[in-house]
């Protein structure tokens, strides 16, 4: 009632007070939803809000690379070696919980005795939470297997170096974007846990390849031995390591900023190297409980127990907290001296040849036109005329 008065602007002339205050009433209540309301500061669109002035952004940059990472996926290359049944195919399926192996022949003892070293390649793409990794698993049979095994290793350095041939021409062509990375990351190399250290094949093996990819030496099968055993053959190939010049795989220093955990968890990975390993591809029931392992009569060898083997280090170590680095590694130590001495070699043979044959082509320089050359005749003379400056020309041009 109140409003359609107040809208044709008129007010009855005798109106009872109650009546008169509701209409005062009501006029306030409509006169403030109809005017703008005092309201708090909206943000703008396009200004920043006070706490997106702290700071320019880049702290976004971790993100930003994760995104793409994950987007791009992730490709690692992992040879294993050692001589044939040491474990090597059980242990990798163990390490991806996959079967790479389904195909394998095996070879009897006659095939074996002039038996090559052979190269084959498996790759699996593994996908862990929306991570892509596609896994190659280079693999060495016949290795270590003949009865002469004279540089037994040459196809596997061969290996690793068309490799690194192949990295290096697809660097230096045009099509630069999409290279495949197929150089090898690391090299699980098996020692039998029935000698008492090194071999003389595993001395050979390592320092023919040390300087070319990262070696991490395990001890195989090491439910063959008692805790004590392993420790004293652990100590022993340690030595013999350090005694060769073998150059195995560093672990990187921890950084003095970790938490205690992380520098514990370090400190015993590199207490346990080189690792002893179990691989089994059988689930079997432990304490109610179904656990890979293997089953003994006397009891049940745990792959996943710490209290039984190094093979949670090794995967941890491997997948977890080294992967990275041992790309790395591959990528600025053993790619770096690859690719240098290949530069070296292509110059001293240019230096023997005598002749510059760069791969970049030399541009030929403009030459400068004709009304160039009078420009710059007619600035040289202007300079030449300034006296402060011919004394320095003159001084310039004795020189
Ligand atoms: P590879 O020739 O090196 O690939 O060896 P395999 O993985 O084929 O294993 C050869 C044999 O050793 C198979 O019978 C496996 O079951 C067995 N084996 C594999 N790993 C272990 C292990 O950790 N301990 C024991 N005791 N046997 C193993």
């Amino acid at each position: 009632v109140g409003v359609s008065w107040l809208a044709r602007g008129g007010c009855p002339s005798v109106l009872p007070a109650a009546l008169m205050d509701a209409i005062i009433l009501q006029e306030r209540l409509v006169e403030r939803l109809l005017s703008p309301r005092p309201q708090a500061p909206r943000s703008h669109p396009g200004r920043l809000k006070d706490h997106e002035k702290q700071y320019v952004g880049f702290a976004t940059l971790p993100n930003q690379v994760h995104r793409k990472s994950v987007k791009k996926g992730f490709d690692f290359t992992l040879m294993v070696a050692g001589e044939s049944g040491l474990g090597k195919s059980t242990l990798v399926n163990s390490l991806f919980l996959t079967d790479l192996y389904k195909d394998r022949k095996l070879l009897n003892a006659e095939e074996r005795i002039n038996q090559t070293v052979e190269i084959i390649k498996h790759t699996v793409d593994i996908e862990e939470k929306g991570v892509k990794l596609k896994l190659t698993i280079v693999d060495t049979p016949g290795f270590g297997d003949a009865v002469n095994n004279t540089e037994c290793w040459k196809p596997i350095t061969d290996y690793i170096d068309q490799q690194f041939e192949q990295y290096f021409r697809d660097e230096s062509g045009l099509n630069r974007k999409n290279i495949q990375d197929n150089r090898v990351h690391c090299c699980l190399y098996f020692i039998s846990p029935f000698g008492h250290g090194l071999r003389p094949v595993d001395v050979e093996f390592m320092k023919a390849l040390h300087e070319k990819v990262n070696i991490v030496p395990l001890i195989a099968k090491a439910d063959c031995l008692i805790p004590s055993e392993i420790r004293k053959l652990k100590e022993r190939i340690r030595e013999e390591i350090d005694k060769f010049g073998i150059k195995v795989y560093q672990f990187p220093e921890c950084d003095s900023d970790e938490d205690e955990e992380f520098k514990q968890q370090d400190r015993e990975l590199k207490e346990s190297a080189p690792f002893a390993v179990i691989g089994s591809n059988t689930v079997v029931e432990a304490k109610g409980q179904r656990v890979r392992g293997r089953l003994y009569p006397w009891g049940i060898v745990e792959v996943e127990n710490q209290a039984h083997c190094d093979f949670v280090k090794l995967r941890n170590m491997l997948i977890r907290t080294h992967m990275h680095d041992l790309k790395d590694v591959t990528c600025d130590v053993h790619y770096e001296n690859y690719r240098a001495q290949c530069i070296q070699q292509m110059t001293s043979k240019l230096t023997q040849d005598n002749r510059i044959e760069s791969p970049i082509p030399i541009l030929p320089l403009p030459t400068p036109d004709t009304e160039t050359e009078k420009l710059i005749k007619m600035k040289d003379e202007e300079v030449r005329a300034l006296p402060a400056c011919t004394s320095l020309v003159m001084e310039l041009e004795s020189k």
